[in-house]
């Protein structure tokens, strides 16, 4: 399996593009794809400010790692779900990829903050877990977005949300893990 550009040894076969590539050329492909589905999309102009909902996984800290390295100032967003073990190792990874590259993390705890967490708002609420989740993180990312925007002291008149426009607020990249609702 040879890299489809340089021809070297391959670490990686993303099928779906038909296209192998060697860790160079993944991750200057990954960093491509981002780049064109911010614009395809009209997602962030350059100078916008992100609040990225990070889960701790690999796929939420690459794209706020990508972004950054993109030249975006970007914020990361952490709720504690409360899902035992999961979400304390999911906010350990999340603590460390912020404090070793300096950034600004925001963590919000469902349990300490708002009183509850998602096993037992499945159950008062009778939905299924992944839906109950989905709803409490929709909302908080609203909320810290506002709260961000007015500790800010320069103007941002775009705005990206997960559910919606929120007027003059700054930008959301909402990022959501599969694994999560298990
Ligand atoms: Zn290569």
């Amino acid at each position: 399996m040879k890299c489809r550009v340089c021809k070297e040894s391959a670490v990686i076969d993303i099928r779906r593009h038909n296209a192998n590539f060697c860790q160079d050329h993944f991750l200057r492909y990954c960093r491509q794809q981002v780049e064109k589905a911010i614009h395809g999309f009209d997602m962030l102009k350059p100078g916008d400010r992100a609040l990225v909902a990070v889960s701790g996984g690999k796929d939420s800290l690459a794209v706020w790692d990508l972004l950054l390295e993109l030249g975006y100032e970007a914020d990361g967003l952490y709720v504690g779900l409360g899902i035992g073990q999961y979400s304390d190792n999911s906010a350990d990874y999340t603590r460390a990829f912020a404090e070793t590259r300096g950034l600004n993390l925001i963590e919000v705890d469902l349990r300490g903050d708002h009183g509850y967490d998602v096993p037992t708002a499945a159950a008062v609420t009778k939905r299924v877990p992944c839906s109950a989740c989905g709803l409490s993180k929709r909302h908080l990312f609203d909320k810290a977005t506002l709260a961000s925007w007015d500790s800010d002291d320069t103007t941002n008149d775009r705005i990206s949300s997960p559910s919606g426009a929120i007027p003059g607020c700054c930008a959301v990249v909402f990022i959501t893990a599969r694994r999560e609702c298990a």
